[in-house]
C-alpha cells in the first residue's frame, strides 16, 4: 500500500493544471500527456469538470492513470533535480 505515491502525483497534476509547475516540468508533462492516452483521457474529463468537483475526481483518479503519472513525474523530478 503506497496511497502516498498516488496523492503525490495528482497534487503535482492540480498544480499543472493551476499553472503553478515550473515552466519546464510543466512542458514535460504536456509531452507526456500528448503520448499517454490513460493521462490524457483523465486530464481531459478532469478539464471538463466543475471546479467543486475536480479533487473528487482527482481521488478517484484511475489507478493505472495515476501510477502512470507517478513514474513519469518521479523520474522527471529527479533529472529536473541533478
Ligand atoms: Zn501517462
Amino acid at each position: 500500500m503506497n496511497s502516498s505515491t498516488c496523492k503525490d502525483s495528482v497534487e503535482l497534476l492540480l498544480e499543472y493544471l493551476d499553472g503553478e509547475l515550473n515552466t519546464e516540468l510543466k512542458a514535460r508533462l504536456e509531452q507526456h500527456l500528448d503520448g499517454c492516452s490513460p493521462c490524457e483521457d483523465f486530464l481531459k474529463s478532469y478539464q471538463a469538470t466543475p471546479a467543486l468537483c475536480r479533487k473528487a475526481l482527482a481521488r478517484e483518479m484511475p489507478r493505472e492513470v495515476a501510477a502512470k503519472l507517478t513514474d513519469f513525474l518521479r523520474s522527471e523530478m529527479a533529472k529536473a533535480a541533478k
